[in-house]
């Protein structure tokens, strides 16, 4: 169930960000889950929000004839292009950050022993899918055959195995 006060905080930071027309990435995070928003829509941008059938997806809208000026027309264009790759850069940098932060706990943080053909807990799938190896905490895994949606893969460290369908599902082989 989606958390009242993320809900509430998130709410906020879109009037912000639509008052001061700013483009954002946000990641909320309490105890109970999280929110998560693109932002690319501000009026300065050629991002726009377009419904689809069962929700919306953004769309670079930039046709010439919809811009007074050759000039006006590529500035739109540059200064989007400018965000995403801005954007790009920041979350490359922060997802290097998160994985050295997440190997540093995963080093105290034991993942209960489950037996041969159970499903991991969440925790551990976590893991998974951040290339990580919920017993040793190491990157790397070979894969190995497949089968339907499902791979089995081999820790490049340890040796441990599992069959994964990521990133909802693991299992200990
Ligand atoms: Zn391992």
């Amino acid at each position: 169930m989606p958390d009242v006060k993320l809900k509430a905080a998130m709410e906020e930071i879109k009037t912000v960000l639509k008052n001061y027309d700013i483009c954002a990435i946000v990641l909320l995070s309490n105890q109970n889950g999280m929110e998560f928003l693109h932002e690319l829509t501000a009026t300065w941008t050629c991002a726009r929000i377009q419904e689809i059938p069962g929700g919306h997806e953004i769309r670079i809208k930039a046709k010439r004839e919809d811009f007074p000026t050759e000039e006006a027309h590529y500035k739109v264009l540059n200064d989007t292009v400018g965000t995403v790759f801005g954007f790009v850069d920041a979350l490359q940098y922060s997802q290097e950050q998160m994985m050295g932060l997440a190997k540093m706990l995963g080093k105290h943080f034991e993942i209960t022993h489950v037996t041969r053909g159970d499903k991991l807990p969440e925790r551990a799938i976590a893991f998974l899918n951040q290339d990580i190896c919920p017993d040793c905490k190491e990157s790397g895994f070979i894969q190995g055959p497949r089968g339907g949606n499902s791979v089995n893969i081999t820790c490049n460290h340890c040796g441990a195995r599992f069959n994964v369908c990521l990133p909802w599902f693991a299992e200990r082989i």
